[in-house]
């Protein structure tokens, strides 16, 4: 129901894009949405999304990515989303930040040996940046990268969070560069490609989540791990800078999440109400039912105008790029958890129950306001960059 708005934005090219992200949502995606959350992790689907080329979205033609542009990536992510949200999770982590970082900063040898299979979605990225104290204050990460004489590295500690952490083929991972005697704050992490089959790589067991339960997110133990010079991204010093600028982009895929999730409770919603009847009538027929989905819609669409505005501005590199991607995730990710509970209200009852689709979207929006930065932390990075923008820092 969201394609009519976003297709008009679209080039031709874009739209058959993202009509295929529909088709595979609606015939391949949705149908087992609710089976994947009792399943492991179904690799299998996120493979055959890759053949279909979006894992390769925002990688250019010329390392064998789609080359979509912003727009074209969300409405497709966003569709997919509609579908299973635990399976846009890893397209999503994979297209915005692994693939990116990797185009942005990686040399010609890295985007060959890594950037091109991982665009033909033939090895699936990860990003581990968080640990079990380091969340919304990523810059205390303490995992260690020690140099060796050879000019490679060793890493050792423990990362948390780490989606697909355990069936990803590489991790772009993150860990301290400075010396335990001499800690330089952000400019002392670096970024690395950590091929996960590396002795020294161990996950730890599977969270269990309240929601996206299909999407695998573990813990991962460094122990030792011996990496050679070729897996530093970039400068030793600049890891949190590229984490920053990743999660720009990677903050609107997350927006996109949301609104597939908010979408497809909207639309269980109307046609439920269509159908379900009480004192003799469909209880979409009272107005304090057609209010209720009025502002279900509004706030949906709302969320939607403000992400895709969000992609133009990161895409075009605009000063107030920063503040828009965190408003529109931040919004986004509210009006999933506004629309997913009223869907609940709709269906009554049933609405608390497995059998019914809207109690596993309301568990799953709710993690939208969490992961790649909370609703707090955007807050303070909107209220930050107003000043920033004008010149005043505070
Ligand atoms: C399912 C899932 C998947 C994830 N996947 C990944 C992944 O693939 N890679 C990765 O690196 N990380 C991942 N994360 C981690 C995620 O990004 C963090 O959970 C998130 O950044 C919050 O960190 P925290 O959980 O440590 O909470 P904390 O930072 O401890 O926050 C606790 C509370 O304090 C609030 N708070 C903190 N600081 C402030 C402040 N300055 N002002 C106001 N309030 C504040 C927070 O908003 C929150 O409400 C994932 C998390 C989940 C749940």
């Amino acid at each position: 129901m969201s394609r009519s708005y976003t297709a008009a934005a679209l080039h031709a090219e874009g739209r058959q894009i993202c009509d295929l992200a529909e088709k595979v949502a609606r015939e391949e995606l949705r149908p087992r949405a609710a089976e994947r959350e009792t399943e492991d992790f179904d690799r299998a689907i996120v493979d055959q999304l890759g053949e279909l080329g979006f894992l390769g979205m925002l990688v250019p033609a010329e390392y064998d990515g789609l080359g979509t542009d912003m727009l074209t990536y969300l409405c497709a992510l966003e569709e997919l989303a509609w579908g299973d949200p635990a399976v846009a999770l890893s397209v999503s982590v994979h297209n915005s930040l692994p693939t990116r970082i990797l185009l942005r900063h990686g040399t010609e040898e890295q985007k060959e040996r890594w950037l091109r299979p991982m665009a033909r979605g033939e090895l699936l990225g990860a990003f581990s940046l968080s640990e079990a104290n380091a969340g919304s204050d990523a810059v205390s990460l303490t995992a260690q990268a020690t140099r060796t004489d050879d000019g490679g590295w060793v890493l050792d500690g423990e990362k948390m969070w780490v989606t697909n952490g355990e069936t990803a083929d590489l991790i772009t991972l993150f860990a301290r560069t400075d010396e335990p005697g001499d800690r330089r704050g952000k400019d002392g992490i670096g970024a690395f490609v950590v091929p996960t089959d590396r002795p020294g790589y161990v996950p730890g067991k599977e969270e269990e989540k309240m929601g996206l339960r299909a999407s695998e997110t573990v813990s991962v133990q460094l122990d030792g791990l011996e990496l050679g010079p070729e897996h530093l991204i970039g400068e030793p010093s600049m890891g949190f800078k590229y984490a920053l600028q990743g999660l720009t982009g990677g903050r609107l895929g997350i927006a996109s999440q949301a609104l597939g999730i908010a979408q497809a409770a909207l639309d269980h919603a109307v046609e439920y109400a269509a159908e379900r009847e009480q004192f003799g009538t469909p209880v979409g027929q009272f107005q304090g039912m057609r209010f209720k989905l009025a502002d279900m819609s509004t706030r949906l669409d709302a969320a939607r105008s403000l992400t895709h505005r969000a992609a133009r501005l990161v895409e075009d590199g605009e000063p107030e790029a920063r503040r828009f991607s965190s408003m529109a995730k931040m919004e986004a990710s509210e009006a999933a958890m506004q629309v997913t509970r009223e869907a609940v209200q709709v269906f009554g009852g049933y609405g608390y129950v497995r059998e019914y689709p809207v109690e596993r979207l309301f568990r799953d929006a709710k993690v939208t306001e969490i992961y790649e930065g909370t609703s707090e932390i955007h807050r303070s990075i909107i209220g930050k960059q107003l000043f920033r923008e004008r010149g005043l820092e505070t």
